[in-house]
């Protein structure tokens, strides 16, 4: 059975129960959770009560992308993300990382390692797909102790732990979101992602208990965004745009920053990048920019920004720099700060003119 409409309110509760399931022995679902509002953001429809698919390879990348980070060594430690010792998804993610690191000095993002390895890549990603079909997608939606099984946010009821290659192809390598869903999982993200990383590295705590409580980097190590690779970024950033703030014009080589913020929807493709003057770069911190931002930071071109990208073997993501952006303004409610500049705050009125971002019709579903 599902619910008429998705009532944020209900919705927003029901998420919350699978938070306080305290009996979770692996980090799956809340990874799955925190994949699917990024989808979400980066796939507001037009019509808001509109279902919207994912595709469940993209929902794998995302996966492996947000096991990027937390699989490396911490410490001289390879964390457990589950209870099992067999631990598909991040082992998976972890091997693939090691195999691509070997060439080349520094540690590769997710998107270059895809790049530089993609018949690896492709593997990796079949086999989180498989974990997530018959794992976190099947599992997620059943409430424990619940009297009968009520799905709420996709039709789970062909899932199983054991989904057959053919019965994914059936249902065309995908769920859909119900109407409204999508939406909604939007205008919650930035209220549920920071929640599910506390219980995330709760879980973690909990499975690693020679981990003290206070490990100064924990979420830095799970969350926190690569500063040292992106200092090929910053290179690139400096010669085609100038030693200059992106926000205030100030003369600067020294920060990256993530315009729309690496907090709300970890995108660290070039399109999402400009260097940043430490003032500007310290007191915009997790703030949304003023959209003239982003507009502007997307009219340096798609093809320029791809080209320059391709120059340093980095994502350009200016399409999903563009729905993200879409996604996250138009859910935001009234009253939202937006950050317009050094000591500059202002909140989204709610007769705010957005800016069009140049690919919002064409990436839209
Ligand atoms: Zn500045």
């Amino acid at each position: 059975m599902s619910p008429p409409a998705a009532d944020p309110l209900a919705l927003g509760q029901k998420l919350v129960s699978i938070l306080d399931d305290g009996l979770r022995t692996a980090t799956y679902k809340l990874a799955t959770l925190i994949a699917l509002l990024d989808h979400a953001v980066e796939h507001v429809p037009a019509d808001t009560d509109a279902e919207v698919h994912v595709d469940l390879d993209d929902l794998a990348a995302r996966v492996i992308a947000l096991y990027w980070r937390p699989v490396r060594d911490l410490d001289g430690h390879y964390l457990r993300q589950s209870s099992n010792p067999v631990a598909r998804i991040p082992d998976t993610v972890r091997t693939f990382r090691t195999l691509a690191s070997r060439v080349g000095g520094t540690e590769p993002t997710v998107d270059v390692a895809a790049r530089s390895h993609p018949t690896d890549y492709l593997a990796a990603v079949a086999t989180v797909k498989q974990v997530l079909v018959t794992q976190p997608l099947y599992r997620l939606q059943r409430v424990r102790g619940a009297q009968r099984h009520e799905y709420f946010l996709y039709d789970d009821t062909w899932l199983s732990d054991r989904v057959s290659a053919r019965t994914l192809a059936h249902h065309n390598n995908r769920i859909t979101l119900l109407p409204g869903v999508c939406t909604t999982l939007a205008r919650l993200s930035s209220l549920m992602r920071p929640a599910l990383q506390i219980s995330w590295l709760d879980d973690v705590r909990r499975l690693n208990p020679f981990l003290h409580r206070d490990v100064p980097d924990l979420a830095a190590h799970h969350f926190g965004a690569d500063r040292i690779s992106l200092d090929r970024a910053r290179s690139a950033l400096l010669e085609n745009f100038g030693p200059r703030c992106f926000y205030c014009d100030a003369p600067t080589t020294q920060h990256v920053d993530h315009v729309l913020p690496w907090s709300r929807v970890g995108l660290d493709g070039l399109s999402n990048l400009v260097l940043a003057c430490a003032r500007c770069n310290l007191n915009k911190s997790h703030l949304l920019p003023d959209p003239q931002f982003v507009a502007r930071a997307l009219d340096r071109g798609r093809d320029r920004l791809t080209d320059i990208a391709e120059t340093i073997a980095w994502p350009s993501q200016y399409d999903r720099v563009a729905s993200a952006a879409h996604g996250l303004y138009a859910t935001q409610p009234a009253g939202t700060p937006l950050w317009l500049g050094h000591r500059r705050v202002d909140t989204i009125r709610t007769d705010f003119a957005w800016p069009r971002f140049t690919t919002m019709t064409e990436s839209g579903e």
